[in-house]
């Protein structure tokens, strides 16, 4: 059941004192996308808590034990998201969806956050746009070669960018990883204080994480975890009015279309907050669960002194060992990417090996964090004349 203590934290969304801790985590590496180039440094990596909190006035989940001082992103950090065909697809059609829907051709786009500049590259090229993109870890050099389109401003976006006029303003993923999401949105509000523009958000869609019981998606590096709901009273508490709000990308994402001032027609927000507080106490149940049939499996697997690898070194399988601590019972974590073989998993040392290794190695279980690609390594293993089990987690 739902652990009905009150936190010492207040809701970042509503600022309601009243939120209550459904999940604990006592110790996770806050940031599980950085590996190590030895298991004594991948076990001694940074690690914090994870508290998840539910906010049962606006339907905010979020992190409770946060502390943003522990995370320092820099150039090792490799979101491999953005090498996903399926994600680059995504993007696309986003991008001509916006285009489209706010018939951006020849306008101003600014994006907030936005990394190497990829997607404003992608507004600019296909709607004939220019960008002004806002990224303070921005490096010019890396720079995509748009650069007649669109520049990048080394910086965090504020009121003294006011002054540059913009039809749309984009921010994807960021709002997630922001401690103060309110000042956030209040500063994007006052930067677009007497324009006719459009703001477009995109964040994780927490309903997909509690409806799919994916538990191997929380990461540390996530403050907050929205739903359609608390994404809305973000906005419309910062002054500005929620045209619309979907989910998108096989329901993983949300997406806010938002201006100045109150909107025309409020779209619905659905589940309400009441709703949710079913959904959350009905999550940490199954949570629970699922976290013991994992533990017995590994029990099971050491009894019989049989051989498990997990495959797919992203943020789910750096999550599933650091949230069953599994130090020794498993020693090796298969990936494709070349850039991560030879590395070590943050947290729990597991050294990352190239599908070739399994050939001598052989074990006798695979766990494949993601789902999607299970015929993939099944044909691949047995191409090596190997059957293992294969678990999906
Ligand atoms: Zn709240």
């Amino acid at each position: 059941m739902l652990d009905t203590r009150s936190t010492q934290r207040p809701c970042p969304v509503c600022e309601n004192a009243r939120t209550e801790v459904f999940i604990e985590i006592p110790s996770v590496p806050v940031l599980c996308n950085v590996l190590w180039p030895s298991r004594a440094a991948a076990l001694a990596a940074p690690r914090g808590a994870l508290y998840l909190t539910f906010c049962p006035a606006c339907g905010h989940v979020f992190n409770a034990a946060f502390d943003p001082a522990l995370i320092t992103y820099d150039q090792v950090y490799e979101n491999s998201l953005h090498f996903s065909p399926r994600f680059q697809q995504y993007a696309l059609s986003l991008a001509d969806r916006l285009i489209e829907r706010h018939a951006l051709r020849g306008k101003q786009v600014v994006e907030i956050g936005c990394g190497k500049g990829d997607f404003l590259q992608m507004l600019c090229e296909r709607g004939d746009n220019h960008g002004l993109g806002f990224d303070p870890s921005y490096e010019p050099a890396l720079g995509a070669n748009g650069a007649a389109r669109f520049e990048v401003v080394q910086d965090l976006y504020s009121e003294k960018y006011a002054h540059h006029r913009a039809d749309l303003v984009c921010c994807r993923h960021v709002l997630e990883h922001v401690e103060a999401p309110r000042a956030f949105v209040g500063t994007v509000r006052r930067a677009v204080e007497r324009q006719a523009t459009t703001v477009f958000f995109e964040v994780p869609n927490v309903l997909a994480t509690l409806r799919d019981l994916a538990v191997w998606d929380l990461i540390y590096e996530h403050f907050s975890y929205f739903s359609p709901a608390s994404m809305a009273h973000l906005f419309e508490a910062e002054g500005f009015g929620v045209t619309e709000v979907r989910e998108a990308f096989g329901g993983q994402y949300l997406c806010l279309e938002a201006v100045p001032g109150p909107a025309a027609k409020r779209p619905d927000m659905a589940p309400s907050p009441e709703e949710m507080a079913e959904t959350v106490a009905d999550f940490a149940e199954r949570y629970e669960r699922k976290v013991a049939a994992w533990r017995a499996l590994l029990e099971d697997l050491n009894a019989r002194q049989q051989r498990a690898v997990i495959w797919g070194a992203g943020s789910k399988g750096v999550t599933i060992l650091n949230l069953l601590d599994v130090r020794d019972r498993i020693d090796y974590v298969v990936d494709i990417n070349p850039r991560k073989q030879g590395r070590h998993v943050a947290g729990t040392g597991q050294e990352i090996v190239a599908p070739a290794f399994l050939e001598s190695y052989a074990p006798d279980v695979v766990i494949v964090m993601n789902p999607l690609y299970e015929d993939e390594i099944r044909a691949q293993v047995q191409a090596m004349g190997l059957a293992p089990r294969l678990v999906v987690a």
